[in-house]
């Protein structure tokens, strides 16, 4: 049946943000127990397994990391051309941040791929004393850059699972 063929379909999603915005702790929180930290990566790429149920099939996220901006330019057509996801993290704390997603949304533009969708994420949304960046402006952000929005903490766990779960019913939908 179709839903069967669904079981164990993998999707690459590539996290794309500056430094210590908080991707690999995404990658910690959707991992969970089975988190295994890189030591020493020489590549700068690395990725953990989530498994989502989305009605009666089991998706499996392969959610890599690209360890900052310089090492995704330099990765190449041939490393993302299979990414079906791009999850565009910045910290709510660091407007620096904030418009570089901007420059990412350029590059995947210029990656010219036959599908992707693109999800953008204001993390730390826990630190609300020290926000700069509100919420009206990353909605507005990602309105005019057909992206979903999702608020997140990755220190609370906050809307986490809502993200993955989105990514991986739309995944399964377009498929
Ligand atoms: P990366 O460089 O994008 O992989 O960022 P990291 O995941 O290494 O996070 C950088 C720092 O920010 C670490 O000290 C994290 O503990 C912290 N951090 C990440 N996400 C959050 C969050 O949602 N809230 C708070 N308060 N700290 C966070």
């Amino acid at each position: 049946s179709g839903s069967e063929n669904l079981f164990d379909v993998k999707y690459k999603v590539l996290l794309l943000g500056d430094a210590t915005v908080g991707k690999t702790s995404l990658q910690r929180f959707a991992a969970g127990k089975d988190f295994r930290p890189t030591i020493g990566s020489t590549i700068g790429v690395d990725f953990v397994n989530k498994i989502v149920p989305v009605e009666k099939a089991r998706i499996n996220l392969q959610i890599w990391d690209t360890a900052g901006q310089r090492n995704f330019r330099t990765l190449g057509r041939s490393y993302y051309s299979s990414t079906k996801a791009f999850i565009l993290v910045y910290d709510v704390t660091n407007k620096e941040t904030f418009h570089l997603i901007k420059e990412f949304c350029d590059l995947i533009e210029q990656a010219d791929l036959d599908t992707e969708r693109r999800y953008l994420v204001a993390n730390k949304i826990d630190l609300m004393h020290n926000r700069v960046v509100d919420e009206e402006e990353g909605r507005r952000f990602a309105l005019r850059n057909s992206m979903a929005y999702f608020e997140t903490s990755c220190k609370t766990g906050e809307n986490i699972d809502d993200l993955l779960e989105q990514v991986a019913s739309d995944l399964v939908r377009q498929h």
